[in-house]
């Protein structure tokens, strides 16, 4: 795809990979709509791109919610006249096995990181084909490859949007439009993901304390991620693989060999 001159829309642009995303996109050549549910940081991220001389919009949105993806559509098409690229980004990753996750959790779990997806492609996939042209892109994880313990939710979000995005890649390639979809799929990248937890709905209700094995398991994963790939380095292999038009999209190269490769 080519990206120079159009418009992007991240979702979770203020902090991590989407705002590596937007960053990068933007020195492409994109202007970049930049959302995400609290606002000071996506000014953050609009100053960071006005300083290299890039274009943005910022629309604080909650993609959990239907009018929230609406209203983005509106503000992008008002801001710069048409949209070309969603990078449909934006996650929460709380730990809890599958028998400490509570509903209240797995509800507000699935509707950001799977229910937020669906709706930036209700929205969007009309928009894109009725203008012939456009790309979806989806954030899921390593997690969405294959089951790990006290991420039950998180995993179970991040296997639905692959399926979700290779069901949607398949579909138009089957109409053999110029519309298309990528899925990726990050290992640790160094970000603020796991304080996401401290929004967790139901602190209160939780009906059993978090195990002692979550919480080793939490101290683990804290260590990969502080250790993670850098957000810029894996924006950069995004934007690479939309303009070559790959489906899969892996910024790690220790990724083991399964049949998910295969586009
Ligand atoms: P992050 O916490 O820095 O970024 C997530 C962003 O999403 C935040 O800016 C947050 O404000 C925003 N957000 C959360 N809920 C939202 C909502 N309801 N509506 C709008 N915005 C919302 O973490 P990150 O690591 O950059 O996460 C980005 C994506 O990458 C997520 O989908 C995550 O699951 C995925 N991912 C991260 C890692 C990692 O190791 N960091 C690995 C694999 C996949």
């Amino acid at each position: 795809m080519d990206i120079d001159g159009k418009t992007a829309i991240v979702t979770g642009a203020g902090s991590g990979i989407g705002r590596g995303l937007a960053i990068s996109l933007a020195k492409s050549g994109m202007n970049v709509v930049l959302v995400g549910h609290h606002q000071p940081p996506l000014d953050d991220t609009a100053a960071a791109i006005l300083a290299m001389g890039g274009k943005s919009v910022t629309v604080t949105a909650d993609v959990s919610k239907l009018d929230d993806v609406q209203r983005v559509a509106n503000e992008a098409i008002r801001a710069f006249g048409a949209v070309h690229l969603l990078c449909n980004n934006a996650g929460i990753g709380p730990f809890a096995s599958t028998a400490e996750t509570t509903i209240a959790e797995w509800e507000w779990v699935l509707s950001v990181n799977l229910w937020g997806v669906i709706h930036g492609i209700h929205v969007f996939l009309p928009i894109f084909e009725a203008q012939g042209e456009g790309h979806i892109n989806a954030t899921a994880s390593e997690s969405g490859l294959y089951g790990t313990p006290y991420l039950a939710a998180y995993n179970t979000s991040k296997f639905a949007v692959i399926g979700l995005m290779q069901s949607l890649a398949r579909d138009l390639r089957a109409t053999q439009s110029d519309v298309t979809a990528s899925v990726l799929c990050p290992g640790a990248v160094k970000t603020h993901i796991l304080d996401s937890a401290r929004e967790r709905p139901d602190t209160a209700q939780r009906p059993v304390e978090v195990s002692a094995e979550t919480h080793a398991f939490r101290d683990l994963v804290n260590d990969a991620v502080a250790n993670g790939m850098p957000p810029e380095d894996v924006a950069a292999c995004v934007v690479d693989g939309i303009r070559k038009g790959q489906f899969w999209i892996f910024s790690h190269d220790h990724v083991p060999e399964t049949a998910f490769k295969q586009s």
